[in-house]
Formats: structure tokens, sequence, C-alpha cells
């Protein structure tokens, strides 16, 4: 059952071979023995799970048939959840249970998803670790000294290690798409605005986005059903007409023109990363895809335009957590000022602060335009750039990550080290693209690859086929690491 995609999960769901009741006591279980030594999950309430499950189950017994009812999931806990701990990662919202659901877990909650509970983090979604959450780390389930990846590194352990069957992330910057990399999942960001973001905790707002973390395309097209759709909430919210992002998952090959980029393909990928995803393409080609070189001239600027563009929306976005309306307040303080400061000093990590440091500088009285602005000029030529690259391809490829998952504190004392694991995956957010990662075999230390794929502007449903064919034919995305069995 652990093993089980969703689609089979919701047909033996279906078929009455296991009630959601049954399932949920399956996975909680495997979550008390094995979460004491991954810390994927931050909070678990049996009680409550349970609940939702039964609920589920006299909602089927009354006829419905949502393809999600009973299915268990688990969400990151960027996600406010009614009644349930939101912390995101934060000692400033450890306290904080959320009046209101987020749209996404709402729109799981009407289609009948079990929550199996809330997932470790980076503090505020700032990390490519999971070194910098107040819960402390999370362990890799290949390789328990080493990072998951982050900030949605409890989102990507949880389901390598089969203690949900999948789960929600957040990528501003790569945090969906890094993890799933560095666990061997397959996790989508979609197109800027696809996803409310009405309930996610606000990092930086403009690259935001909610996606799926899961062990095959085919799941993450489920997924993304739930989780996509406007709301009026969330003012960059689009309104577009439902789609099904499954509809082309069995569309062969032939003929997709795979573009390759020169910038993504020099130095700077670690050798077992650069020949896994040779491997891959040379897969693709199989499969009747031709490739061919495109052009992101642009795409070597996408890391210092996003550490300026994030933290200048982070600390205008942080600036909310003040000590007053909820989360922690200083014991003792003399006045407001001192409230304010003192609150804010004990309840945020190191990187927020810097984050938010490097944010107000930036928008500072003269230094905006010399730094905000010029980003900003220098997203639009990111954009652009794929704009002309797309017009010679139907997807682009490359690696997720620079390397496989490096060990605790190798990067930690190198805040720019850290950030150059995003390397590839910050332009996307930047130009608010849709970008995938897809097991495409394992490296170093026996460590999982991730080749990326990104497409153009709604391209999630091509995305998801070119991702599926692959995993038809290869078995990297099946593989479960030993050491949680
Ligand atoms: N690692 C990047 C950062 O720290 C991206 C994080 C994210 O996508 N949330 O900003």
């Amino acid at each position: 059952m652990i093993d089980s995609s969703l689609k089979q999960l919701s047909a033996a769901l279906a078929g009455k071979q296991v009630s959601a009741a049954e399932l949920a006591t399956v996975f909680l279980e495997r979550i008390e023995r094995l979460n004491p030594t991954i810390n994927a999950f931050v909070t678990i309430d049996r009680d409550r799970t349970l609940a939702q499950a039964r609920a589920a189950d006299e909602r089927r017994a009354q006829g419905e048939r949502a393809p999600l009812l009973g299915v268990p999931l688990a969400h990151k806990d960027i996600f406010c959840t009614e009644g349930w701990l939101t912390t995101c990662g934060s000692k400033m919202l450890a306290n904080f249970v959320s009046p209101y659901d987020a749209h996404v877990v709402s729109r799981f909650k009407a289609a009948g998803a079990v929550m199996l509970g809330k997932l470790n983090m980076d503090e505020f979604a700032m990390g490519s670790s999971n070194e910098t959450s107040h819960f402390g780390p999370v362990k890799n389930p290949w390789d328990l000294d080493r990072v998951p990846g982050g900030s949605s590194g409890g989102s990507a352990a949880s389901v390598a290690a089969r203690l949900t069957p999948a789960a929600t992330g957040t990528d501003t910057g790569g945090s969906i798409r890094q993890p799933a990399a560095l666990c061997g999942l397959t996790g989508l960001k979609p197109t800027y605005g696809v996803c409310s973001r009405f309930g996610m905790i606000a990092f930086a707002s403009s690259l935001d986005q909610a996606g799926p973390m899961t062990r095959s395309a085919e799941d993450s097209a489920l997924m993304l059903n739930a989780m996509a759709g406007y709301d009026e909430r969330d003012s960059t919210s689009l309104q577009r007409p439902p789609e099904d992002y499954g509809r082309d998952l069995d569309k062969p090959l032939a003929g997709l023109r795979i573009g390759l980029p020169r910038e993504f393909f020099g130095s700077g990928m670690d050798d077992d990363v650069r020949a896994a995803v040779e491997a891959a393409l040379n897969e693709y080609r199989k499969l009747g895809a031709t490739t061919v070189e495109v052009g992101l001239p642009n795409s070597g600027l996408s890391v210092p335009a996003y550490y300026v563009i994030a933290p200048a929306e982070a600390s205008s976005n942080l600036s909310r957590f003040d000590g007053v309306r909820y989360g922690h307040r200083a014991a003792e303080y003399g006045d407001l000022v001192e409230m304010y400061c003192k609150s804010r000093a004990e309840g945020f990590g190191a990187e927020v602060k810097r984050r938010i440091l490097i944010g107000t500088y930036v928008l500072s009285h003269g230094y905006y335009d010399a730094y905000y602005l010029k980003a900003q000029k220098i997203r639009r030529l990111i954009a652009t750039d794929f704009q002309r690259a797309f017009e010679q391809c139907d997807v682009i490829m490359g690696p997720t990550a620079p390397s496989v998952a490096f060990r605790f504190g190798e990067k930690s004392a190198d805040p720019v080290q850290m950030y150059l694991s995003d390397i590839y995956t910050i332009a996307v957010n930047l130009a608010g693209l849709p970008g995938m990662s897809i097991p495409c075999g394992f490296g170093a230390h026996g460590m999982p690859v991730g080749l990326q794929v990104i497409g153009p502007w709604f391209g999630e449903a091509k995305m998801l086929n070119v991702a599926h064919q692959y995993q038809q034919g290869t078995d990297w995305h099946a593989r479960m690491p030993e050491g949680v069995k």
C-alpha cells in the first residue's frame, strides 16, 4: 500500500479494498515509526486525521466519487490549515493556529483528501537545505547525513520515505524542484497565478507558487487538478477555464523539440549530474524527440536579480510579524518599540534576518534605482530570453541542481554557496514559467539526480506529458530508499 500511486490508492478506495480510515492508519503508523529519524513532519494529530478519513468514508458511502476522496496527503507548513498549527518553520509562528484554510488546502478538502499532518520546511521558505528550520533539519531518506534540499524539504523527504503518498510544496526560487531532485521525486511548479496564494504565508509574492510533490508525473497531474483554479481572494490568481492537466499524459513524444540552454550545460554542473542528464536526453531521443541548442543569455544574472527582488518583497511581507496580533511576543519589554524589536529579534532566525536587512537596504531611498529597479529590468530580460527560446522548442531541459544532496553543514556557513543551489531553477520563477524536476538516475554516493523540464507559460499539461512518457520507460521515479523500508 505504501508504494501505491495516487491512482492505485484511488482505485483501491473506490473498489472498497481499503477504507480511508485504514489507509490513514497505515501512513500514521509509518510516520510515528520513522518521523523521529527523518523529522519531515512538524505536526501530526492522529485523531483529527482519522476524523477526516472517516468523513471521507462517509462521503463515499453517500455515493461521492471524486478521485482524491479518502486519499491521504500532507501539506507544507506554509499553508494555513484551520485549527492546526501553521508555523512556517519559524519560532515566530510556533504557536500560531490558523483560523482559516489556504485556498489550496480548501480545494483538497473539497476533493475529500485526508491530511496526515504538516511538513517541516526552511524558515519562511528561505533556504535550500532545510537547515534554517526552527524545528531542526529534515534528513534525506537516501542518506541520513545529507540534506533533503529546501525549502520544501519536509515535503520531499516525507514522500520519498513513503510517509505520505504525496505532498504540497511551494517554489519561490526552486523550493519544489530542488528538493524533488535531491530526494528522487517528481515536483512541479506551475505557471505563476495557476494556484491561488491565499493562505499561503508570503515570502516573495511575485515569485511564490504552490505545486505538487509526488513520485510520478501521473500523480502530479491528479494533484494539480485539485490545487489549481481561480480564487478571487488572490489578485494574481488567473481566471482561466479549468484544465485536466493529465489530458496529454499518453501522447507520444515523436517530433518533440527539446531546447538545451548552452548556459545550463557549461561549467558549474557536477560530472555525475551531467552524466545522468545526458543519459536522460538520450532516452528522449529514443522516444522521438530532437534537441536544439538555445540561448538564455541573461540567465547568469538570475541569482543576483533574485537576491534583490525576493528579499525586497520578503522585507515587506514579514513586517506583519510584529508580536501584536499573533505569533511570538517577547516576554519582557519596556515600550511598544522595544516590544517590536525584541519580538522580532527573538522570533526570526539568522537567514530571515539577513533577507530582511538586504531587502530593506535595496528598497531604501538612494539604492532603489541602483538595485531594485535594475533587478526588475533584468527580470524582464530573462523572461524575454525564454520567450525567444520557446520559438525554437516545445520544452527546455537541463539539470535541476548543480550537485546531488550535500552533507549537513557543508554549505550553511556560506550563504552564497547555498544560494547557488538554485542556479538552474531561479530564472523560471523570475519569468513566471512552469517547471518540473523528474528523477533521472543516481550520482555520487548513490544520491538521486533530477532532470529539469521547463515549459512555456501554461505548458503544464505538456510538461506532464513529457515527464510521464519518460517515466513509462524508466524506473528511477519508482525506486525507494533502502534505509526507510
Ligand atoms: N533557496 C531559495 C531561497 O532561499 C528559494 C527558496 C524557495 O523557493 N522558497 O530563497
